[in-house]
């Protein structure tokens, strides 16, 4: 790994710049460092632009923050590009059009990458406690430097997520999802997941970050939040620190954010604050406490009614999802004064009649409900389940006499 853009790492930098304007804010803060070792490089940004999502929804990175990089890092004499490989079932030229980043790397002529393109590099982990390989996307090792761009967000499995958690998105195709689904270790209260981010960086971790916090989400990230605007922008060579910062300014201390603590236990990065300079000396003037993710989803959404068992964090999120997405929709489909019964995960032995089963892991309860296959399936799917149900009528439409209703 690269250390040339983190020159102290015992006492690494971040910058904090804060004011309404998301380009001015990157210009200004990358100015603070000295990018010389990037002259004649290769340097990829790789931005969250991990969802279908529209500008100004805190979902993915602000377009005009990667605008900034891409100028400044020319400026100082890099060959620049932007990559990513976004969540399963989402296509990420797609997801860059939505997001605004097509149009800002058209107009400079910056050169956009599909990282699921390649097949991946498979790269042992020395050490990995909950995993001992990855799948890399290739195109990541033809680049001297990776710069992670992520959007400030709460993430309802991981607490946050930053520049540490924001180069999953350089793992190859679904092999992402399998981070969500590793067994529980023993001997800790951490889930799996977090133990495999901080296993993670020890051979995939950024060698600059950026972090986009002009609109962030509060709330049911990373996909389902409330957008929050804080309009700052922080950048530093040690992601870690970066993200502790982070952390700091959303109301949160990254010893409690299990990835950031044991990825800094595994030596690579920093996470205490008394070791990290922070400049402006009054950046803590920005900051403001982000909501936490709510932990129990029937509370949320109280026409929904959930039986989870055994669940991994794919399907948990795949439903929230589907809830955000689709919630104001569902009152059709539920008969008055009953919530839609959902189920996820393995080992329910009964379920009531009529659930909606969302992923492979409750096919034995088909024939009772509504079944959506797929490990885990996407929202349109189980909106497309929901209409299709026999089960499930929408308002309006009487289902036939003698049809099982709930
Ligand atoms: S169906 Fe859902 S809960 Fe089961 S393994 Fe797949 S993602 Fe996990």
């Amino acid at each position: 790994m690269n250390n040339l853009l983190n020159p102290n790492r015992e006492h690494p930098e971040v910058y904090v710049t804060h004011g309404a304007d998301a380009y001015a804010n990157t210009i200004a803060v990358l100015k603070k460092f000295d990018l010389s070792p990037v002259l004649g490089k290769k340097v990829l940004l790789k931005p969250n632009v991990g969802r279908m999502a529209k500008i100004g929804t805190g979902t993915n990175t602000n377009p005009e923050v990667v605008a900034a990089a891409i100028d400044v890092f020319r400026d100082a004499g890099a060959i620049v590009a932007i990559g990513e490989s976004p969540i399963s079932g989402v296509k990420t030229m797609e997801s860059f059009k939505l997001a605004g980043i097509t149009a800002i790397a058209e107009e400079r002529g910056c050169r956009l990458i599909d990282l699921d393109r390649q097949k991946p590099v498979i790269t042992d982990i020395p050490g990995g406690r909950a995993i001992q390989s990855l799948k890399i996307c290739a195109d990541i090792f033809d680049f001297d430097f990776v710069v992670s761009i992520p959007v400030m967000k709460i993430h309802m499995h991981t607490d946050v997520t930053l520049s540490i958690k924001n180069m999953k998105g350089c793992l190859w195709r679904r092999s992402k999802v399998d981070l969500h689904m590793l067994p529980q270790l023993e001997g800790t209260s951490f889930k799996s997941l977090d133990i495999a981010i901080g296993d993670m960086a020890v051979v995939l971790r950024p060698d600059f970050s950026i972090i986009d916090g002009s609109i962030c989400m509060e709330g049911l990230g990373p996909g389902a939040g409330t957008p929050k605007e804080l309009n700052v922008v922080l950048a530093g060579g040690d992601g870690f620190a970066t993200d502790a910062v982070a952390c700091r300014l959303m109301g949160l201390d990254a010893h409690n954010v299990p990835h950031l603590l044991t990825g800094s236990e595994n030596g690579c990065g920093v996470i205490d604050l008394e070791q990290i300079k922070v400049f402006p000396e009054n950046w803590m003037d920005f900051s403001s406490e982000f909501a936490a993710a709510p932990k129990n989803l029937t509370f949320e959404f109280d026409n929904v009614e959930v039986f989870d068992k055994n669940s991994c964090s794919a399907c948990q999120s795949t439903l929230l999802l589907f809830l955000q997405k689709y919630g104001n929709l569902l009152p059709d489909y539920i008969p008055e004064g009953e919530r839609l019964k959902v189920a996820i995960g393995k080992g329910h032995e009964s379920l009531p009649e009529g659930t909606l089963c969302i992923g492979q892991c409750t096919v034995q309860h088909k024939e009772f409900g509504v079944f959506v296959p797929g490990c885990p399936p996407v929202g349109s799917q189980i909106f497309n389940a929901l209409k299709e149900s026999s089960y499930l009528s929408p308002r309006g439409n009487s289902p036939e006499v003698g049809s099982t209703q709930w």
